[in-house]
């Protein structure tokens, strides 16, 4: 089962003077605490738990075996006089080693006041917690997150703070009713919430989420946790790793490996076995849609609608996480990392390993991702061959279509038509898919629409660069490199001239059909932004612009063409062209953002309209990491509704790469059944 947060007789006792583990960071019952993290292997019992150090005390042991007790087998049972401990220390001695808390280590309380006296200094500090350890800082200090941001490589991709109450969090941001539950659920993930106009935190707001209308905000989860805002908040946290590799699980990793981001380190003795990153979700109007399924749902099964063989699914190549089944259960995994480094393929490794043992899975079949060169094919590949188990290569939009299918567990040739729409996945023909219309079942898929392919210049490295992509979009149309356009004027002419040269030769270019990179070029040309420096910045600055007039523009001002070829092709170059002589004729951004918006929705209508003349299908899915953008996700909801269809999103897995190994999982099953 899943980490669960603190209860509220739990929470009672950490604030009670009189009671016996008043203060005490460890707290938890049978209602609560951590499960997922500590435990090393099935039946869940203590002894099987990282809690197997701590023999319990008389007391513990008879609420223990008291089948009155809130704690009768509760596993992390546990109190001041035979629990986990928890100090503080500056750092690691010179050779790297750490001590084992000495008689000068501030520990218990005293340890918690040193964090406290840390974070108010503008220190950076470690603290282990409980599905891992994070960086802390104070939110409100600009300087100290400067340092954070520049020690971990950070530049402007948003961190999440940690507030004590709901009304706290409610001085900075707009939180409804439903997000307020959410903040509140046992699950305790982090919710994005629209920031609000706050003198007090205003300072704070641009520097933890720069650009960005939302921010990030979660409660206390652990009692450590309550016991630590307790003593500063709001308290910016993130995952302690270098970017993109697993987080820090134990106390020498978190030495090792973090000395050179952090100033000093919180720690404690009850080990973690299995990392477990925050979750991240939103709220879209009376649903949640997950952005990052971690702490608090994983490994809660998705259910599927029959039985089928066990089979592993790695997922991909950005937010890996995997996915086994068994019977009529998919487990998916925490998130683990971005793969392409060792650590994350290790993580990986071991998480895969731990999974098939806790569930004890017999795996018929490993799914992965049909790109030959991806790292985590070629891993998946192998570990089908050490298990002497078929590899079955799942394409990944129809990956993402199937997640979405599994989700809503219908029968199982149940077909629909799937908007997969994302920044990269390689495609059927070779060239690198991303604006998909596919009709899918799990049984297969059919690609009927997409948007029409042009060069993306530089591979995978362009990402970084929209305006590179908006110069390769207004080549495709033939549209004039006007230098009034800031994103031309963002490249030199020295790099036009070798951008021109890349497209008619074809040299180090991938045709591409990304609908995540024409929401890159379109802010590019919008001059919102021209490089980025972590995923879907661009597009999420369009996004947020965009929702400031979407009520007050022209729903038709632009519109995409297709054609009626099979698959058709999506036309963008008249809308590109209209949008290059809004910007010249300097109409505000935001209203071209708005209706870019309304243009893409009433595209996906159009699109799904000709699919059901040509199908007879009425349902339409929307999946993909674009569909993490909340706006265009209602407006195409809405629309298609409009135009009496049935639609589906996801609400149990997200939408982005982090959701598709359950969709490569449902698909193999299909395949080796
Ligand atoms: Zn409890
Ligand atoms: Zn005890
Ligand atoms: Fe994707």
């Amino acid at each position: 089962a899943q980490d669960i947060a603190i209860c509220a007789d739990c929470f009672a006792e950490l604030s009670d003077p009189t009671d016996r583990r008043y203060q005490y960071p460890f707290i938890n019952c049978t209602n609560c605490g951590p499960r997922f993290t500590i435990v090393k292997d099935l039946p869940y019992d203590r002894p099987m738990t990282t809690m197997v150090s701590f023999p319990m005390c008389r007391e513990c042991e008879q609420e223990y075996h008291d089948p009155t007790s809130r704690r009768f087998h509760a596993q992390p049972n546990a109190c001041p006089v035979c629990g986990p401990t928890i100090w503080f220390i500056d750092g690691p001695n010179s050779d790297g080693t750490i001590d084992t808390p000495g008689p000068h280590t501030p520990q218990g309380h005293l340890a918690l006041d040193a964090f406290a006296d840390a974070i108010h200094a503008g220190n950076i500090v470690a603290a282990k917690g409980v599905g891992g350890v994070h960086l802390a800082c104070d939110a409100t200090n600009r300087q100290a997150i400067a340092t954070l941001r520049e020690r971990k490589g950070r530049v402007e991709k948003p961190f999440a703070v940690m507030v004590s109450s709901v009304e706290q969090a409610r001085q900075f941001a707009a939180v409804t009713e439903q997000e307020a539950v959410l903040l509140e659920s046992k699950e305790r993930p982090i919710v994005l919430l629209p920031k609000k106009h706050s003198t007090t935190f205003q300072a704070m707001l641009e520097n933890v989420a720069p650009g960005n209308d939302f921010i990030g905000v979660l409660l206390p989860y652990s009692p450590l946790h309550y016991l630590l805002v307790e003593r500063t908040s709001p308290l910016l946290l993130t995952s302690g790793n270098i970017s993109d590799e697993p987080i820090v699980r134990t106390n020498s990793e978190a030495v090792r490996r973090l000395s050179h981001l952090a100033d000093c380190f919180l720690l404690h003795n009850r080990d973690i076995h299995v990392v477990c990153d925050d979750s991240v979700v939103r709220c879209v109007d009376e649903g949640l849609l997950p952005i990052r399924r971690s702490r608090g749902y994983a490994p809660l099964p998705v259910r599927l609608s029959e039985d089928g063989p066990s089979v592993m699914a790695v997922g991909g190549e950005i937010k890996a996480t995997f996915c086994v089944t068994k019977g009529t259960y998919a487990y998916l995994s925490q998130h683990i990392g971005d793969v392409g480094n060792l650590e994350t393929l290790e993580a990986l490794q071991r998480n895969v390993d731990h999974f098939v043992k806790l569930f004890r899975i017999d795996v018929q079949a490993v799914a992965g991702d049909l790109h030959p060169d991806n790292l985590s094919t070629r891993w998946a590949q192998q570990l089908a061959s050490t298990w002497g188990v078929p590899f079955v290569p799942v394409q990944h939009h129809f990956a993402h279509a199937a997640s979405l299918i599994a989700e809503l567990a219908g029968p199982r040739d149940r077909s629909m038509i799937v908007c997969s729409f994302d920044g990269t996945g390689f495609g059927t023909d070779g060239a690198i898919w991303g604006g998909e219309f596919l009709l899918a079942s799990r049984g297969g898929f059919e690609r009927i629409a997409h948007l029409n392919y042009f060069p993306l210049l530089g591979g995978d490295a362009s990402i970084r660069y929209p305006y590179r992509t908006a110069l390769a979009l207004l080549d495709k149309y033939a549209l004039p490199w006007d230098e009034r356009l800031s994103a031309v004027n963002a490249s030199p002419p020295s790099e036009r001239r070798l951008l021109r040269r890349q497209i008619e030769k074809g040299i180090n270019t991938a045709q591409t059909s990304s609908m995540g990179r024409l929401f890159d070029a379109v802010a590019s040309l919008l001059g919102i932004r021209h490089t980025i420096t972590y995923e879907a910045q661009a597009a999420m600055e369009l996004e947020a612009l965009a929702t400031t007039m979407i009520d007050h523009v022209s729903p038709s001002a632009y519109s995409f063409a297709f054609s009626s070829s099979h698959p058709r092709t999506v036309d963008y170059g008249r809308m590109l062209d209209a949008i290059c002589s809004d910007v010249l004729d300097g109409v505000d951004q935001a209203s071209i953002a708005a209706q870019f918006h309304h243009a893409t929705a009433r595209m996906v209508v159009d699109v799904c309209e000709a699919a059901r003349r040509d199908y007879d299908v009425n349902t339409v899915g929307l999946t993909g990491g674009v569909f993490q953008n909340v706006l265009l996700l209602r407006l195409v909801q809405a629309a298609l509704r409009t135009a009496s269809f049935e639609v589906v999103s996801h609400t149990l897995v997200p939408p982005n790469d982090g959701g598709i190994a359950l969709g490569q999982a449902v698909v193999a099953r299909h395949v080796v059944e």
